[in-house]
């Protein structure tokens, strides 16, 4: 059976030729004569994996020595409760910018722990653009401000970070990292799931400055303590090892076959601009996000008539083109367009939509 081309939000596709290195180790991993997923998590072989998978991270993402990697389960979602648990114990208090759903639920999980505050909002226009942002109205003594980088669902990103000054800058990059280069140094946290960009679902990837582990809630549960993970290498408890290990291989790829971030970014940049270059063309199909805030990730669009969308829904799905159906709360359509979406997948759904294009109107 031939491949499709996956634009779901995630889980979504991984690389080919990580996909195809898997396979060809799957059964007898460099002589080891099982598989990584039933291997020890204490053997040596293992740990060579887990060093490895850091390092690369490190090396891709350009990470300063100053900031710890941590390999933890639980997804984003978890990290909602986790951040505030270990970080929002100064004044207790933290700003948020609602962009989305995803920064909305960090919001309402930190809510639950101290004093919130939304700095700012883009929910008059459902999310379709990132608020300017008031120096004046940041909170001068927060223990954090609370970003998402990329906005899955919406389709947004931010194109410039807010100057936090001192206050550590936290952000949800779960659909964005590794798509392009991020000044780690800018920020005191970075969280990501790694269904999107990086891994099966299951692992979850934290940079955290080094001054910001310790400083958890005494009630804070061991697996929810961030120093937990960076006092035992990601490894107090057994750690997904097998995502772990897919990481490596995607963290390969983009090292050796991409040819690391920048050239990822060029990729990407192309594949975006070949969907909004036709979208901004098409008397059928338009994009809902205002031009200066699309994501290079996460392209939502619409016909204007949900007959019509459903309708190019299932015949993409025909064609190979799946998961095309936008999310449960916006309609329309989404196209998720993460690193392993090959450039060609990008130009035949566009020739697929030109199609329907003719066809119906
Ligand atoms: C997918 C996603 C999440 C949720 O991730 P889980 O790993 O399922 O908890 C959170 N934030 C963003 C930006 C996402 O894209």
């Amino acid at each position: 059976m031939a491949r499709v081309y996956n634009f779901s939000a995630g889980p979504s596709m991984l690389p080919e030729s990580v996909l195809k290195k898997a396979a060809l180790e799957m059964l007898d991993y460099q002589n080891s004569g099982q598989s990584v997923m039933e291997m020890s998590h204490r053997s040596k072989i293992f740990e060579t994996i887990i060093q490895s998978c850091e390092a690369l991270l490190r090396e891709v993402m350009e990470i300063p020595d100053n900031y710890k990697v941590l390999f933890l389960q639980g997804g984003a979602s978890s990290q909602f409760a986790m951040v505030p648990l270990n970080l929002m114990t100064g004044s207790g208090k933290a700003d948020f910018v609602i962009t989305g759903q995803w920064a909305n639920k960090a919001y309402q999980e930190a809510a639950r722990y101290g004093q919130a505050n939304i700095v700012a909002s883009s929910k008059d226009k459902t999310f379709s653009y990132i608020p300017k942002l008031d120096k004046s109205e940041f909170t001068p003594d927060a223990d954090y401000f609370h970003i998402c980088l990329n906005n899955t669902i919406y389709g947004t990103r931010f194109t410039e970070l807010p100057d936090t000054g001192d206050i550590p800058l936290v952000a949800d990059i779960s659909s964005c990292i590794l798509s392009e280069p991020i000044d780690v140094s800018k920020f005191g946290l970075l969280y990501a799931g790694a269904q999107k960009n990086v891994a099966p679902a299951g692992l979850t990837i934290v940079i955290i400055r080094d001054d910001l582990i310790g400083k958890a809630r005494d009630i804070t549960p061991t697996m929810f303590n961030y120093k937990t993970y960076s006092e035992h290498n990601s490894m107090y408890n057994t750690p997904p090892c097998y995502q772990i290990y897919i990481c490596k291989l995607v963290l390969e790829w983009i090292r050796d076959e991409i040819g690391g971030l920048k050239k990822m970014k060029e990729i990407n940049e192309k594949k975006a601009k070949i969907l909004y270059d036709y979208l901004d063309s098409s008397a059928l199909f338009r994009g809902t996000v205002e031009k200066e805030y699309r994501s290079l990730m996460n392209v939502p669009f619409v016909t204007g008539s949900e007959d019509l969308d459903a309708e190019f829904v299932k015949q993409a799905a025909e064609r190979g083109f799946v998961n095309l159906k936008g999310h449960r709360t916006v309609g329309g359509m989404r196209a998720s367009i993460y690193n392993a979406m090959p450039v060609e997948g990008v130009e035949k759904l566009v020739e697929f939509m030109r199609e329907f294009e003719e066809k119906h109107s």
